[in-house]
Protein backbone atom coordinates (compact mmCIF):
# COMPACT_ATOMS: atom_id res chain seq x y z
CA UNK A 1 0.00 0.00 0.00
CA UNK A 2 1.51 3.52 -0.83
CA UNK A 3 2.63 5.53 2.16
CA UNK A 4 1.11 8.76 2.70
CA UNK A 5 3.21 11.82 2.73
CA UNK A 6 1.33 14.33 3.57
CA UNK A 7 2.88 16.85 6.10
CA UNK A 8 -0.14 16.67 8.82
CA UNK A 9 -0.51 13.14 8.89
CA UNK A 10 2.17 11.17 11.16
CA UNK A 11 2.01 7.37 11.22
CA UNK A 12 2.38 5.56 15.20
CA UNK A 13 4.06 2.00 14.56
CA UNK A 14 1.10 0.68 12.17
CA UNK A 15 -1.75 2.35 14.05
CA UNK A 16 -3.75 5.76 12.71
CA UNK A 17 -5.40 7.52 15.62
CA UNK A 18 -9.07 8.77 15.14
CA UNK A 19 -7.96 12.31 14.90
CA UNK A 20 -5.54 11.35 12.23
CA UNK A 21 -8.00 9.52 10.40
CA UNK A 22 -10.52 12.51 10.17
CA UNK A 23 -8.39 15.08 9.12
CA UNK A 24 -7.84 12.81 6.03
CA UNK A 25 -11.17 12.77 5.49
CA UNK A 26 -12.21 16.11 6.59
CA UNK A 27 -15.07 15.00 7.99
CA UNK A 28 -16.04 13.45 11.71
CA UNK A 29 -17.61 9.70 11.30
CA UNK A 30 -20.88 9.61 12.57
CA UNK A 31 -24.08 6.90 13.01
CA UNK A 32 -27.24 8.74 11.51
CA UNK A 33 -29.84 6.46 12.66
CA UNK A 34 -33.07 6.48 10.65
CA UNK A 35 -35.85 5.07 12.11
CA UNK A 36 -39.55 4.69 11.97
CA UNK A 37 -42.76 2.81 10.08
CA UNK A 38 -42.12 1.21 6.79
CA UNK A 39 -42.82 3.43 3.77
CA UNK A 40 -42.56 6.39 6.17
CA UNK A 41 -39.42 7.70 3.95
CA UNK A 42 -36.58 6.32 5.42
CA UNK A 43 -35.05 4.81 2.28
CA UNK A 44 -35.98 7.98 0.24
CA UNK A 45 -34.55 10.77 2.63
CA UNK A 46 -31.31 8.20 3.44
CA UNK A 47 -30.98 8.17 -0.64
CA UNK A 48 -31.08 12.30 -0.91
CA UNK A 49 -28.46 12.63 2.21
CA UNK A 50 -26.40 10.25 0.82
CA UNK A 51 -26.16 12.19 -2.60
CA UNK A 52 -25.76 15.75 -1.08
CA UNK A 53 -23.19 14.61 1.56
CA UNK A 54 -21.17 12.96 -1.60
CA UNK A 55 -22.07 16.39 -3.72
CA UNK A 56 -20.05 18.09 -0.95
CA UNK A 57 -17.31 15.38 -1.11
CA UNK A 58 -17.99 14.30 2.07
CA UNK A 59 -17.41 10.67 2.52
CA UNK A 60 -20.95 8.77 3.49
CA UNK A 61 -22.21 5.26 3.04
CA UNK A 62 -25.86 3.96 3.53
CA UNK A 63 -26.55 0.62 5.10
CA UNK A 64 -30.39 -0.61 4.31
CA UNK A 65 -32.35 -3.70 3.98
CA UNK A 66 -30.72 -4.62 0.52
CA UNK A 67 -26.95 -4.55 1.57
CA UNK A 68 -27.67 -5.91 5.11
CA UNK A 69 -30.70 -8.11 4.82
CA UNK A 70 -29.19 -9.96 1.89
CA UNK A 71 -25.59 -10.02 2.67
CA UNK A 72 -24.70 -10.11 6.42
CA UNK A 73 -28.01 -10.61 7.74
CA UNK A 74 -29.09 -13.37 5.30
CA UNK A 75 -32.16 -15.52 6.44
CA UNK A 76 -32.09 -18.89 7.22
CA UNK A 77 -33.04 -20.25 3.49
CA UNK A 78 -30.76 -17.95 1.68
CA UNK A 79 -27.92 -19.56 4.03
CA UNK A 80 -28.46 -23.15 2.85
CA UNK A 81 -29.05 -22.00 -0.85
CA UNK A 82 -26.96 -19.13 -1.58
CA UNK A 83 -24.21 -20.14 1.17
CA UNK A 84 -24.23 -23.91 1.27
CA UNK A 85 -24.82 -23.61 4.79
CA UNK A 86 -26.18 -26.99 7.14
CA UNK A 87 -29.65 -26.82 8.01
CA UNK A 88 -28.64 -26.27 11.86
CA UNK A 89 -26.23 -23.56 11.64
CA UNK A 90 -28.66 -21.79 8.76
CA UNK A 91 -31.28 -22.09 11.63
CA UNK A 92 -28.66 -20.34 14.28
CA UNK A 93 -26.73 -17.60 12.16
CA UNK A 94 -29.66 -17.09 9.64
CA UNK A 95 -32.36 -13.81 10.59
CA UNK A 96 -35.67 -13.39 9.96
CA UNK A 97 -38.47 -10.73 11.74
CA UNK A 98 -39.39 -12.79 15.05
CA UNK A 99 -38.33 -10.16 18.06
CA UNK A 100 -35.09 -11.63 18.96
CA UNK A 101 -33.98 -11.88 14.73
CA UNK A 102 -34.93 -8.23 14.74
CA UNK A 103 -32.69 -7.69 18.00
CA UNK A 104 -29.71 -9.28 16.46
CA UNK A 105 -30.14 -7.43 13.30
CA UNK A 106 -30.23 -4.25 14.94
CA UNK A 107 -27.42 -5.24 17.14
CA UNK A 108 -24.93 -6.42 13.88
CA UNK A 109 -25.94 -3.63 12.16
CA UNK A 110 -25.17 -1.37 14.97
CA UNK A 111 -21.50 -3.00 14.66
CA UNK A 112 -20.91 -2.51 11.19
CA UNK A 113 -22.40 1.15 11.53
CA UNK A 114 -19.57 1.60 14.21
CA UNK A 115 -16.82 0.09 12.06
CA UNK A 116 -18.11 3.11 9.23
CA UNK A 117 -17.99 5.87 12.33
CA UNK A 118 -15.03 4.76 13.63
CA UNK A 119 -13.53 4.56 10.03
CA UNK A 120 -14.36 8.22 9.63
CA UNK A 121 -17.70 7.74 7.51
CA UNK A 122 -21.01 8.98 8.27
CA UNK A 123 -23.18 5.65 8.40
CA UNK A 124 -26.71 6.21 7.38
CA UNK A 125 -28.90 3.50 8.32
CA UNK A 126 -32.47 3.21 7.49
CA UNK A 127 -34.08 0.20 8.99
CA UNK A 128 -37.34 0.29 10.71
CA UNK A 129 -35.98 -0.43 14.00
CA UNK A 130 -39.09 -0.77 16.02
CA UNK A 131 -37.53 -1.44 19.78
CA UNK A 132 -36.61 1.59 21.67
CA UNK A 133 -34.37 -1.14 23.56
CA UNK A 134 -32.16 -2.41 20.81
CA UNK A 135 -31.60 1.52 19.04
CA UNK A 136 -30.77 2.27 22.63
CA UNK A 137 -28.37 -0.37 22.59
CA UNK A 138 -26.54 1.12 19.32
CA UNK A 139 -26.51 4.41 20.78
CA UNK A 140 -24.62 3.30 24.28
CA UNK A 141 -22.04 1.00 22.45
CA UNK A 142 -21.15 4.31 20.44
CA UNK A 143 -19.44 7.53 21.54
CA UNK A 144 -21.70 10.55 23.18
CA UNK A 145 -22.58 12.67 20.24
CA UNK A 146 -21.92 9.23 17.34
CA UNK A 147 -25.32 8.77 17.28
CA UNK A 148 -28.34 10.73 15.63
CA UNK A 149 -31.27 9.53 15.74
CA UNK A 150 -33.83 10.45 12.97
CA UNK A 151 -37.27 9.66 13.72
CA UNK A 152 -38.66 9.48 10.28
CA UNK A 153 -42.27 9.72 11.69
CA UNK A 154 -45.68 9.13 9.14
CA UNK A 155 -48.69 7.84 10.48
CA UNK A 156 -50.18 4.38 10.12
CA UNK A 157 -52.79 5.34 8.05
CA UNK A 158 -50.83 7.65 5.44
CA UNK A 159 -48.16 4.47 5.76
CA UNK A 160 -50.91 1.99 4.71
CA UNK A 161 -52.25 4.72 1.56
CA UNK A 162 -48.25 5.05 0.32
CA UNK A 163 -47.22 0.92 0.54
CA UNK A 164 -44.69 1.57 -1.78
CA UNK A 165 -43.90 -2.25 -1.74
CA UNK A 166 -47.29 -3.73 -1.32
CA UNK A 167 -46.57 -4.75 2.17
CA UNK A 168 -49.46 -3.55 4.15
CA UNK A 169 -51.83 -4.86 1.84
CA UNK A 170 -50.39 -8.33 2.33
CA UNK A 171 -50.06 -8.14 5.98
CA UNK A 172 -53.43 -6.65 6.26
CA UNK A 173 -54.51 -9.94 4.50
CA UNK A 174 -52.60 -12.05 6.79
CA UNK A 175 -49.91 -12.92 4.20
CA UNK A 176 -47.05 -11.47 6.32
CA UNK A 177 -46.65 -12.25 9.72
CA UNK A 178 -45.64 -9.64 12.59
CA UNK A 179 -45.72 -6.85 10.15
CA UNK A 180 -44.33 -3.63 12.53
CA UNK A 181 -47.26 -1.46 12.47
CA UNK A 182 -50.07 -4.40 11.83
CA UNK A 183 -49.32 -7.02 14.04
CA UNK A 184 -46.11 -6.25 15.90
CA UNK A 185 -45.48 -2.82 18.12
CA UNK A 186 -43.37 0.19 16.65
CA UNK A 187 -42.11 1.82 19.64
CA UNK A 188 -41.38 5.34 18.55
CA UNK A 189 -38.10 7.22 20.43
CA UNK A 190 -38.56 9.11 23.16
CA UNK A 191 -35.53 11.67 22.66
CA UNK A 192 -34.53 11.51 19.33
CA UNK A 193 -32.11 14.54 17.92
CA UNK A 194 -33.96 14.84 14.58
CA UNK A 195 -37.77 14.40 14.32
CA UNK A 196 -38.89 14.56 10.50
CA UNK A 197 -42.87 14.71 9.70
CA UNK A 198 -43.11 13.55 6.31
CA UNK A 199 -46.62 14.13 6.02
CA UNK A 200 -45.67 17.91 6.19
CA UNK A 201 -41.64 17.55 4.92
CA UNK A 202 -40.58 16.68 1.39
CA UNK A 203 -37.71 13.96 1.21
CA UNK A 204 -35.18 16.77 -0.10
CA UNK A 205 -36.36 19.27 2.71
CA UNK A 206 -35.74 16.28 5.48
CA UNK A 207 -32.46 15.53 3.91
CA UNK A 208 -31.74 19.35 4.07
CA UNK A 209 -32.68 19.35 7.58
CA UNK A 210 -30.20 16.49 8.66
CA UNK A 211 -27.56 18.36 6.80
CA UNK A 212 -27.78 21.07 8.52
CA UNK A 213 -28.05 19.31 11.36
CA UNK A 214 -24.47 17.47 10.80
CA UNK A 215 -23.08 21.19 9.66
CA UNK A 216 -24.01 22.70 12.56
CA UNK A 217 -22.79 19.91 14.72
CA UNK A 218 -19.12 19.93 13.05
CA UNK A 219 -19.22 16.45 11.60
CA UNK A 220 -18.29 17.93 8.51
CA UNK A 221 -14.91 19.21 9.21
CA UNK A 222 -12.19 17.96 10.77
P1 LIG B 1 -38.98 3.22 4.12
O1 LIG B 1 -37.52 3.14 3.76
O2 LIG B 1 -39.21 4.02 5.38
O3 LIG B 1 -39.68 1.92 4.13
P2 LIG B 1 -39.34 4.30 1.49
O4 LIG B 1 -38.41 5.49 1.40
O5 LIG B 1 -38.90 3.02 0.87
O6 LIG B 1 -39.72 4.11 3.02
O7 LIG B 1 -40.75 4.67 0.87
C1 LIG B 1 -41.44 5.84 1.21
C2 LIG B 1 -42.43 6.16 0.11
O8 LIG B 1 -43.15 7.35 0.46
C3 LIG B 1 -41.75 6.45 -1.22
O9 LIG B 1 -42.56 5.94 -2.24
C4 LIG B 1 -41.69 7.98 -1.24
O10 LIG B 1 -41.67 8.48 -2.56
C5 LIG B 1 -42.98 8.34 -0.53
N1 LIG B 1 -43.00 9.64 0.13
C6 LIG B 1 -44.00 10.54 0.06
N2 LIG B 1 -43.74 11.64 0.78
C7 LIG B 1 -42.53 11.45 1.34
C8 LIG B 1 -41.73 12.25 2.21
N3 LIG B 1 -42.12 13.44 2.62
N4 LIG B 1 -40.53 11.75 2.60
C9 LIG B 1 -40.15 10.53 2.18
N5 LIG B 1 -40.87 9.73 1.36
C10 LIG B 1 -42.06 10.17 0.95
Amino acid sequence: MARHTTSNITWHEGSVTREERQRLLGQKGVTVWMTGLSASGKSTIACILEQMLLHRRKHAYRLDGDNIRFGLNKDPRQLIEKAGYPEAAARRFGLGFSAEDRMENIRRIGEVAKLFTDAGVIAITSFISPYRRDRDAVRANLKPGEFIEVYVKVSLEEAERRDPKGLYKKARAGEIKGFTGIDDPYEAPENPEIVIDTETTSAEEAAKRILAYLERGGYLAA
